[in-house]
C-alpha cells in the first residue's frame, strides 16, 4: 500500500483487465468503466472504506465517483454492511413479500409525500421504463417526451440522445434500436420554453409523459431553471399528459425530497435508483396513488421481477436512508460547501468553472457553464482527459469521463477533501499547460 503520488504501478489491474478483455465485452460490464475516453487502464477497485478506495495494486484513492452515485455514505457504511449482514444470513430471496420492503416503502413514502405509492424494481432502467409504461397505460397515449443529453437508462426508446456513454462514445443513438422503436420518443432541447410551447401546441393530446432529468447529470451537470420546470408542469396539466422525474441521480442526494424539493415543478410520477438502494441494486417508481394504481395486480399495466425488493437489497436501502435521515444529509451538505470552497478558487484561475448541485460536481471547460447539451464545448473532454490522468496519479479519483459528474460523500473527512484540493492545484496547472 502506498500513499505517495508518484509510486502508482497498475501492475494487477493490468493484468487483470487483460483477463477480462478476454472474457467480457471490453472487458467491462458497463461501457465507461472501459476508460477509453481519458485512455489508460481502467482501475480495479478492491476494497473501500468512507471516501477512500483501494485497487488491486494497493494504491490509495480519494474516492468521487462513489460508484457512480449511489454511495452517499461513503464505502462500507458500518449501518449498510451490518443490514447486509444480518439479513443475508436469513436468507437472500424468498419471492414473497418481507417486512424488508415494507420498512423501505415507508421511508419513502414518508421521506417524499409526492411518493404515494412505489413499486420496487432492481435498477434505474428497469424504473423509468416501467413508470414510462405506467405513465401511456394511465393517459391511453404513446408519445413520450424527453431531453437533448438527459440519460434514462437503456431502454430501446429512450437511447435517443442520451448523455454521457453515448457521448462518450460519439454517438448520438444506439445501434440495435430499431426506428420503428424510437417513433414514439420526441426530443426537445433543455432550457427551452418556446420549443416545448411549440411543440405541445401542435401534438400535447397525444403526449402521455414528459421524461425529464430536473437535475440532468448524466452529461455533464445541466442546471435547470425552476421556471423551466414550472413550464413543464402548466404544459403537462393543460394537456393531460403526466410528468416524470428521473430522480435516479437526484433522488435521496438531494435531501428528501430529491430535486422536486428542491426545485418544484409537481411531478405526477418519480423514477428511484443509486442512493436508494445503499450501493445494492434497487430502483423504484413512485406517485400520486391513482396513477400508480394501473400497475398490476390492482390494474392493467404488468410489471414484474423475480428478485424486485429483495430483502437484502430493501435493508441496504434502508439503512442508507434512515442513516441519510438522521443527519446524513446535513454532512452531506456540508462536506459539499468545504470542497466547493476548497476547489472553487482553483478553477478562478483557469478558464474553467466548477458546477454543483448539492453533493454533485461537474468541471465544466467554459465560461459561463453551460445549460444544455448544445451548448457544451467538446474540447473540453481533451482538457478532462489530461487532468483525470494527474488526478489519479495524485490518488484522486473521478469518473473517466468528461461529461460525468463526480460525488462527494458524507464520509469524506476534512484531510481528504484537503489532499483533494492539494491535487487538483497541481492537476490543474499541468492539464492546463502552466497557464495558471
Ligand atoms: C443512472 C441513471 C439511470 C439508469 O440507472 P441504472 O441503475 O444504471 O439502470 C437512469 N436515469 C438517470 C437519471 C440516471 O442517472
Amino acid at each position: 500500500m502506498s500513499d505517495t503520488p508518484t509510486a502508482h504501478a497498475l501492475d494487477r489491474s493490468k493484468e487483470l483487465f487483460g483477463r477480462a478483455q478476454q472474457l467480457l465485452p471490453g472487458g467491462v460490464s458497463s461501457p465507461v468503466r472501459a476508460f477509453q475516453a481519458v485512455g489508460g487502464t481502467p482501475v480495479f477497485f478492491a476494497r473501500g472504506k468512507g471516501g477512500e478506495a483501494f485497487d488491486e495494486d494497493g494504491n490509495r484513492y480519494v474516492d468521487y465517483c462513489m460508484s457512480w452515485g449511489p454511495l452517499a455514505l461513503g464505502h462500507a457504511h458500518p449501518a449498510v454492511v451490518e443490514a447486509v449482514q444480518t439479513t443475508a444470513a436469513k436468507g437472500t430471496s424468498f419471492g414473497t413479500p418481507t417486512r424488508e420492503e415494507v420498512g423501505l416503502a415507508e421511508l419513502v413514502t414518508q421521506l417524499q409525500p409526492r411518493a404515494e405509492r412505489v413499486r420496487f424494481v432492481s435498477s434505474g432502467t428497469e424504473a423509468v421504463m416501467s413508470a414510462v409504461r405506467v405513465a401511456r397505460g394511465y393517459t391511453g397515449r404513446d408519445l413520450v417526451v424527453k431531453f437533448d443529453g438527459c440519460y434514462h437508462g437503456h431502454a430501446d426508446y429512450l437511447l435517443v440522445k442520451a448523455g454521457s456513454g453515448l457521448a462518450t462514445a460519439g454517438q448520438p443513438d444506439s445501434a440495435g434500436v430499431p426506428a420503428s422503436m424510437t417513433s414514439t420518443t420526441v426530443v426537445l432541447p433543455l432550457d427551452d420554453e418556446a420549443a416545448v410551447s411549440e411543440f405541445f401546441a401542435q401534438r400535447g393530446r397525444e403526449v402521455a409523459a414528459v421524461l425529464v432529468e430536473p437535475v440532468p447529470a448524466n452529461c455533464g451537470l445541466l442546471v435547470q431553471r425552476a421556471e423551466w420546470l414550472q413550464h413543464l408542469r402548466a404544459e403537462c396539466t393543460k394537456a393531460g399528459a403526466l410528468l416524470i422525474y428521473d430522480e435516479v441521480i437526484s433522488g435521496f442526494r438531494l435531501g428528501a425530497q430529491g430535486a422536486a424539493g428542491l426545485l418544484g415543478g409537481e411531478p405526477d410520477l418519480m423514477t428511484y435508483g443509486k442512493v436508494i438502494g445503499g450501493g445494492l441494486p434497487v430502483g423504484a417508481y413512485a406517485g400520486r396513488k391513482e396513477i400508480m394504481e394501473v400497475v398490476a395486480p390492482l390494474g392493467p399495466v404488468y410489471q414484474a421481477g423475480t428478485l424486485s425488493g429483495n430483502p437484502v437489497a430493501m435493508a441496504a436501502g434502508v439503512a442508507a436512508l434512515t442513516t441519510l435521515r438522521d443527519g446524513g444529509w446535513d454532512q452531506l451538505e456540508r462536506n459539499a460547501q468545504t470542497l466547493d470552497g476548497l476547489l472553487r478558487p482553483l478553477f478562478a484561475e483557469h478558464p474553467a468553472e466548477l458546477v454543483r448541485v448539492g453533493s454533485i460536481f461537474w468541471i465544466a471547460f467554459q465560461q459561463p457553464a453551460p445549460r444544455s447539451w448544445g451548448a457544451i464545448d467538446r474540447s473540453g473532454a481533451e482538457r478532462y482527459t489530461l487532468l483525470h490522468r494527474e488526478l489519479l496519479q495524485r490518488g484522486v479519483y473521478l469518473a473517466p469521463s468528461a461529461y460525468e459528474v463526480f460525488f462527494v460523500s458524507t464520509a469524506h473527512t476534512q484531510a481528504q477533501l484537503e489532499e483533494t484540493a492539494a491535487a487538483f492545484r497541481e492537476a490543474l496547472a499541468v492539464a492546463f499547460g502552466g497557464a495558471a
